[in-house]
């Protein structure tokens, strides 16, 4: 038997149910903060992500699936093509390809599926989906302003709770600009080079190579060296601290609660002031359900103009474990199901089934091959509230036997006033 490749899974009803709503919840979301939708391909040149991404972090170095897409001649070089890991790249790499500054500030969001070979576990997935949304555009147009971080921040934040989801955290940081990180790097050397030899070897490594993914290191025995070296915070210049405080403070105005994290940092230079982080305690090990920030030089790292830029990234398949909600209860039920008795009553039927459907009724059609007793099974098993009879005489007379499948009821109802009969048992 040939089965869903490791890391991947299929999504079923009722459960894709529950997608849909958080789907619909985005979307509805994103409409009332005036962003629009991105699609970008799901597949890259390689170069993108190393570049956009970086080449030293996880993502790059050890998880993406990338191919050779070979040349049509023998002699032609193949090109490097990525299953995208993250949609940021992508989305920015269409900013700058369709010059999109020219249109001001753009509030784009996505939603799609990402690849990352990855160890498959519980809320991590080789196939997982992520909704996302960037803020991008050139500085004229405000895109730096820490109004939009908050707005971003702030959404996030209604979007959760529209979804249900209670007992997130919001965990902020800044991890300032350029400079700062420069003088930083430099602190955090010279801390840790008295120190590093006891560490993990993978950590040390890292404090040669970038410093700041130290603060990455999960190994217990470590974390009392991490916990002791020097804070980000005491490193920003003054419009970098005022960026900071100013999205602090729209946070409080908004009610929106935030814990300050000072070990929450990106190792790229192109990210830069804001990062975040929201995570949901009864989601075990993988805990985080999105993460994002600011990525002012993004754009001219990847040969664009300047367009300073935020953004997050949720997991949607970790967003949907930390749903309170029954699939089963999410999933809309037939409103009516209609049972044609009797050779040719199939075509009456489909006529009704017309009708009531394009009045936004939920309809399940049977098969005049059933017995009445085997329609009403099914339509009770379905949970169907209605079964809706279409017999020779009902045809003839244009009336029809309603039966209220809760409670035995039955009535025969003209077929003009059926919408409104089936509408006002809802
Ligand atoms: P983690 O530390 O859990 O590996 P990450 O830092 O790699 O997360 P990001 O690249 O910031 O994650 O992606 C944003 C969000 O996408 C994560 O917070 C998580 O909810 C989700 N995500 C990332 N990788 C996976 C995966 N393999 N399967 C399911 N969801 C994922
Ligand atoms: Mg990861």
């Amino acid at each position: 038997m040939i089965k869903a490749v490791r890391g991947t899974r299929d999504l079923l009803p009722p459960d894709t149910a529950l997608w849909n709503f958080v789907d619909e919840t985005a979307r509805s979301v994103f409409r009332a903060y005036n962003f629009q939708e991105i699609r970008t391909p799901v597949f890259e040149d390689t170069q993108l992500f190393a570049r956009g991404v970086g080449e030293e972090t996880d993502i790059v170095s050890k998880e993406m699936f990338t191919w050779e897409d070979r040349g049509r001649a023998q002699s032609e070089q193949g090109q490097l093509i990525t299953l995208r890991p993250e949609n940021t790249a992508g989305v920015v790499r269409a900013y700058i390809e369709h010059n999109l500054q020219t249109r001001g500030l753009n509030k784009l969001y996505y939603i799609g599926p990402q690849f990352r070979r990855e160890r498959p576990q519980k809320g991590r997935y080789r196939q997982f989906y992520q909704i996302g949304a960037e803020i991008i555009g050139p500085p004229t147009s405000g895109s730096e302003s820490p109004a939009r971080d908050a707005e971003i921040l702030e959404l996030l934040a209604t979007l959760l709770d529209r979804l249900g989801i209670t007992g997130w955290t919001l965990q902020l940081n800044s991890i300032g600009c350029a400079d700062d990180r420069a003088r930083y790097n430099e602190a955090l050397r010279k801390a840790l080079d008295p120190v590093k030899d006891r560490m993990d070897p993978d950590c040390q490594r890292r404090a040669v190579t970038n410093p700041l993914r130290v603060f990455d290191c999960k190994v217990p025995a470590d974390q009392p060296i991490i916990e002791k070296l020097p804070r980000i915070s005491e490193f920003l210049d003054e419009p970098c601290r005022r960026h900071f405080e100013q999205v602090k403070d729209i946070l409080r105005s908004v009610g929106v609660e935030f814990q300050e994290n000072h070990r929450l940092v990106r190792g790229l230079d192109y990210y830069t002031r804001t990062a975040f982080e929201f995570t949901h305690g009864a989601l075990g090990a993988q805990n985080a359900i999105l993460g994002g920030g600011r990525y002012d030089g993004l754009s001219e790292e990847l040969g664009g103009p300047k367009a300073p830029g935020i953004g997050f990234a949720m997991g949607e398949d970790r967003l949907v474990l930390a749903l309170n909600k029954s699939a089963e209860e999410m999933q809309p039920k037939p409103n009516v199901y209609i049972a044609p008795l009797g050779p040719g009553m199939d075509r009456a039927a489909a006529r009704l089934a017309r009708e009531l459907r394009q009045q936004d009724i939920i309809v399940e059609l049977g098969d005049e091959g059933f017995r009445m007793k085997k329609s009403l099974e099914t339509a009770g098993k379905l949970g169907a509230r209605f079964a809706l009879i279409v017999g020779e005489d009902e045809v003839k007379a244009d009336s029809f036997a309603l039966k209220n499948l809760a409670t035995g009821e039955q009535v025969s109802v003209p077929r003009v006033e059926l919408v409104q009969r089936i509408r006002r048992n809802e």
